[in-house]
């Protein structure tokens, strides 16, 4: 099925920036792909090109929609949109940057999403099979499609709310037999926190941070995890939901001068050094229900991460759960870099954000590399986002069983989930 033309225009995200959002036409229709955007980054993601200037405080995309409409739209123009990886090689090719530099991630990741989803409607098939038929070449194998377990982010903090609180997300994760109740379960739990919240701050206004979670004035991880412990109880699911962590350290580390990486300091509710932080993680888990902990050191600190791991494995306290070890900021959906966490035993999850990256293809094969290693792989939405529903799709397409979306409030975040319900919904026709 012939590409007919490539439209790329620049439009708003859920933080009011601009993002690139880009339409391909087929005989079919058209189709969108967007990108979202990130707060807390990784060093060591693809660019994201941003105009400069004081048009959007610097922040407009006009250049990378400029660079589609002209080179990438005469490049892709007249071929088949059914190969996505020969298409996502060409995206490369034309950039010709190792970090996409020149058209910018956040560009390329658009073209490559419409590229998906012109390729699933030629096939006649939803996102997420055509995803899987993908996926499951790349891997070499066919892999099933499995509806995901939720991380849902209801307190926020970190670079994602205006409050002290130095860890950035504080994540329910409900056990259930299906989406919806997962759904079901956190959604109540989020509304007797909110409760919760306005009775411990009278008349103090009780906002939301940039994922839908609640941004209340709190700066220690206990006080967040005790107003966790007590909502679920009260919504009657004590036995029934644990508790992860996107601690995205990176963002309170710093390096003392002259001192090596290792003598770095972690400025969170008070100072703690690598050791002291890792001592700090262990007595969280053995306190709260915790399975899941993202990016607990600066995102170099491949070693940090693997002492992490090997403390866990031998406290006889946390043995039995299974606490895993998640990179993002750390592996930014490089193959490289998984490679890197791979020799290190740094992790034994992978964060997947295609827009890190900046193609479907490549975001895959790290997600490969993951998986053939042992590795879990949680698909992620971006702290800036639209109500595109693609990551729903990937989730399921290539069977990883786990995505994060933010909480269960907010547009651009229950997109996702709602994408979810549907694809379950259909799955369970069939
Ligand atoms: C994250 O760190 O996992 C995240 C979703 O935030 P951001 O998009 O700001 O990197
Ligand atoms: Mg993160």
């Amino acid at each position: 099925m012939k590409i007919n033309s490539v439209h790329a225009r620049e439009i708003l995200d859920s933080r009011g920036n601009p993002t690139v959002e880009v339409e391909i036409s087929t005989k079919l229709g058209s189709f969108i792909g967007v990108s979202p955007s990130g707060a807390s980054t990784g060093e060591h993601e693809a660019v994201e090109k941003r105009d400069g200037g004081s048009r959007y405080l610097g922040k407009g995309v006009k250049k990378s929609v400029q660079l589609i409409n002209s080179k990438i739209a005469k490049s892709l123009i007249g071929k088949s949109c059914l190969n996505q990886k020969k298409l996502d090689e060409l995206l490369c090719l034309i950039d010709g940057t190792d970090d996409k530099r020149k058209i910018g991630a956040n560009g390329i990741v658009a073209c490559s999403m419409a590229i998906a989803r012109a390729g699933a409607a030629s096939y006649k098939k939803p996102l997420y099979t055509h995803l899987n038929d993908i996926y499951s070449k790349l891997y070499g194998k066919k892999i099933a499609v499995k509806i995901p377990q939720g991380y849902f982010n209801v307190l926020n903090g970190g670079r994602h709310a205006a409050n002290k609180l130095a860890f950035q997300e504080f994540m329910l994760v409900p056990s259930a037999n299906s989406f919806a109740k997962q759904l079901q379960m956190v959604s109540e739990i989020y509304h007797h926190l909110q409760v919760l919240l306005i009775k411990k701050f009278p008349g103090q206004v009780i906002a939301v941070g940039d994922e839908g979670g609640f941004a209340p004035p709190l700066s220690k991880p206990e006080e967040a995890l005790n107003l966790l412990v007590k909502a679920v109880e009260i919504a009657g699911y004590s036995k029934k939901v644990s508790f992860a962590m996107d601690v995205a350290a990176s963002e309170f580390y710093s390096e003392r001068k002259g001192r090596g990486k290792s003598s770095g300091e972690y400025r969170a509710h008070k100072m703690f050094n690598a050791s002291s932080l890792m001592k700090y993680y262990i007595s969280l888990c053995e306190k709260y229900n915790i399975v899941s902990i993202e990016d607990p050191f600066d995102e170099n600190a491949f070693v940090d991460f693997a002492s992490l791991r090997k403390l866990i494995s031998q406290n006889s306290n946390l043995k039995k759960r299974k606490i895993q070890i998640v990179g993002d900021d750390l592996t930014c959906t490089n193959s490289l870099r998984v490679k890197v966490a791979v020799l290190e035993e740094s992790c034994d999850c992978l964060l997947l954000k295609v827009n890190q990256i900046g193609t479907v293809t490549e975001a895959m094969q790290s997600a490969v590399l993951a998986q053939k290693n042992g590795w879990k792989v949680m698909v992620s939405h971006r702290s800036g986002e639209t109500s595109d529903t693609f990551i729903a799709d990937l989730a399921v397409g290539i069977g990883c069983g786990q995505i994060k979306s933010g909480s269960t409030a907010r547009g651009e975040r229950v997109a996702k989930y709602n994408q979810l319900l549907r694809i379950e919904e259909r799955m369970k026709r069939r």
